[in-house]
């Protein structure tokens, strides 16, 4: 949720800044520059909300990544053969390393 924070504080501060900082600047502003002004704060409320569905998709990838891992380990659990020659883990069926290709005999691991 962290990841979550910080781009949806901005968007909100950006699009809060947008209107007080309009309020301020308006009898300042001639059109052109009243155009330029609210462009750029498109553009920045555009980033920030890119901003919070990166950071969606981000943790989102990290959560089925963290899923799929603990899946692995307790499907892997209790049925796995190590390799004698790399140290990796390969399921008992396997007549092979997946890692180094060396032959996998119950009695050299
Ligand atoms: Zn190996």
């Amino acid at each position: 949720m962290q990841h979550l924070i910080l781009p949806v504080i901005t968007l909100i501060v950006v699009a809060s800044a947008n209107s007080i900082a309009l309020l301020i600047l308006k009898p300042m502003m001639n059109a052109s520059l009243n155009n330029i002004y609210n462009w750029v704060f498109i553009v920045a409320i555009l980033a920030c909300a890119a901003w919070v569905v990166m950071a969606v998709l981000g943790q989102s990838a990290s959560l089925t990544e963290a899923f799929t891992f603990a899946a692995e380990k307790m499907s892997a659990a209790g049925k796995t053969k190590v390799c004698a020659a790399c140290g990796a883990t390969n399921e008992t069926t396997a007549k092979f390393c997946k890692q180094c290709a060396k032959p996998l005999d119950d009695a050299a691991a």
